[in-house]
């Protein structure tokens, strides 16, 4: 009975997380809490915990198209895996995408290796006050 409910909980947990816009967060040293102020924005219509395998994988492969492996490696800094957070749900892929695309624009400094969707540059003075 109890696995049952955790089943259905982790179902629903599952479900809670697909469609999701993060934010993965660097450390600055190893085996150190300073953090690093570069963040990678990414989104994924899938689980946070399959897109952060993925990342991971591309990490331990020197990965030179993904943006948190080729900070990591150029700078020395630690991915803070744990630190990675699911930071608003998204259902429609383009409006998911719009939102990356914002959210990567509106911040000073990502690890993002482009700049997601290319939106219409009257959004600028909007993007750039958030
Ligand atoms: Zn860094």
């Amino acid at each position: 009975m109890t696995k049952k409910h955790n089943t259905e909980n982790d179902k629903k947990q599952n479900q809670f997380n697909k469609n999701v816009l993060t934010f993965v967060h660097f450390s600055s040293l190893s085996n150190s809490l300073s953090f690093c102020s570069m963040v990678y924005i990414g989104e994924t219509r899938r689980t946070l915990d399959k897109r952060l395998k993925e990342h991971q994988y591309a990490v331990k492969r020197h990965d030179e198209k993904n943006g948190i492996a080729v900070h990591a490696w150029n700078s020395n800094h630690k991915v803070n895996w744990l630190e990675a957070k699911v930071k608003e749900r998204v259902e429609n892929y383009t409006r998911r995408r719009i939102t990356e695309a914002v959210v990567i624009q509106s911040l000073p400094s990502t690890s993002n290796l482009d700049n997601g969707l290319e939106l219409n540059p009257t959004w600028q003075p909007i993007i750039a006050s958030l």
